[in-house]
């Protein structure tokens, strides 16, 4: 199968659909791999080492929209990109339609047969291409949050480990899946004392084993999150029910009790967010202050660390997008998980939330 990984158009995007890794591993399967000149700045890999990995250089994204059997990204096609695509072609990458109509058309018209990154499941009923992101967004969360309570970026000037004889930051998750979970392990690894409060017991259970007593583990009523937010020096919005906005878990009064200077970080900002005061913020100014509390709220915080963001994409997409270019759509047919993937095919929904949630035609 002839693969293309045109560069990505969206503002501040950094990754890439194919990292050279993965150009080998579809060459060595016997694939022909094309990637637009420059896809790969923003990781700092260039054309050559894309061509030593086995790729072609296309000079344009027209030419690879226009050869390719499967087109490889990251985000949803932008307008130009999704005039481009063709019927029979298979559009591998993250969509989101659910919230985006104009982009749901577009794909509908071209007659081409999407595959969504963020619905494809796993035996275990989770989502093993957006894990990757959450993986990143919890980890990253504990650095902004670090960054965030120093003085001179308006914190209580507190670092996050202490030093001995010096009493160390306390952290609070709010929700211990993956996200929670990222963060947890870091700030437990700087030496902070953490907490994580999860409506799930089970993941409790499962926390408590993992951290070995590392991590104190609560069970979150309304009283746990007020009285944990009260004390703490930063919380991490790390909250997901799914299919829903994220459930406003502190409300303003709530952050009033909090000591000034402390810090929250709201990974869950892109359902919405789990505090009342949050809205969303960008790289470019990450943080503002309510009531005194540093607030930060990036909706796509992986953007800011593309190299590892787009390895940890591939070595998740990799299976399933090998088994494609081998396959073809007999893939979809034969595995019940890239099969919750499909989002569009040949003019027509193939995925019923989505389409319900669009209010179109299953
Ligand atoms: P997840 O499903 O793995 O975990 C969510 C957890 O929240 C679950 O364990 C669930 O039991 C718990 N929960 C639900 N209601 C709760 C409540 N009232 N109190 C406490 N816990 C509760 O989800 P995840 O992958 O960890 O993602 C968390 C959020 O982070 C999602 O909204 C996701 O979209 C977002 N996210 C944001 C970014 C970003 O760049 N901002 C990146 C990745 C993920």
């Amino acid at each position: 199968m002839r693969v293309g990984v045109p560069k990505e158009i969206k503002v501040h995007e950094y990754r890439v659909g194919l990292t050279p890794g993965a150009v080998r591993e579809y060459v060595h399967a016997g694939h022909e791999v094309v990637v637009e000149t420059e896809a790969g700045a923003g990781i700092g890999a260039t054309d050559e080492v894309y061509r030593a990995a086995g790729a072609r250089i296309a000079a344009s994204a027209a030419e690879i929209f226009a050869t390719a059997d499967m087109i490889v990204k990251v985000k949803e096609p932008q307008p130009g990109e999704w005039a481009q695509l063709r019927p029979g072609q298979i559009l591998f990458t993250y969509l989101h339609l659910a919230a985006d109509p104009e982009q749901a058309r577009g794909l509908i018209a071209s007659g081409c047969t999407a595959i969504a990154y963020e619905t494809v499941t796993d035996a275990r009923g989770g989502l093993p291409l957006l894990a990757p992101m959450s993986e990143v967004a919890g980890r990253l969360s504990i650095e902004a949050a670090g960054g965030a309570l120093q003085r001179h970026r308006g914190g209580r000037g507190l670092l996050l480990g202490g030093v001995p004889g010096v009493q160390p930051a306390h952290v609070v998750a709010l929700g211990g899946g993956v996200v929670g979970t990222h963060a947890a392990r870091m700030a437990a690894g700087l030496g902070a004392s953490v907490t994580v409060l999860d409506r799930s017991l089970p993941r409790l259970r499962e926390l408590d084993e993992l951290f070995e007593g590392r991590v104190r583990t609560r069970y979150s009523t309304l009283a746990a999150v007020e009285q944990e937010v009260f004390s703490a020096d930063a919380v991490i919005g790390a909250v997901l029910v799914p299919g829903a906005s994220a459930p406003r878990l502190v409300t303003r009064a709530m952050l009033k009790s909090m000591k000034p200077g402390s810090v929250i970080v709201d990974v869950a900002i892109d359902q919405g967010g789990c505090f009342e005061t949050s809205h969303a913020t960008t790289h470019a100014e990450p943080t503002y202050e309510v009531d005194g509390i540093i607030h930060y709220c990036v909706a796509n915080m992986p953007g800011a660390v593309p190299l590892t963001s787009s390895e940890a994409l591939n070595n998740a997409t990799l299976p399933f997008g090998l088994a494609l270019a081998a396959k073809g759509l007999a893939a979809v047919a034969e595995n019940p998980h890239l099969r919750a993937g499909l989002n569009v095919h040949r003019g027509r929904f193939t995925h019923k939330a989505v389409a319900e949630s669009l209010g179109l035609p299953y």
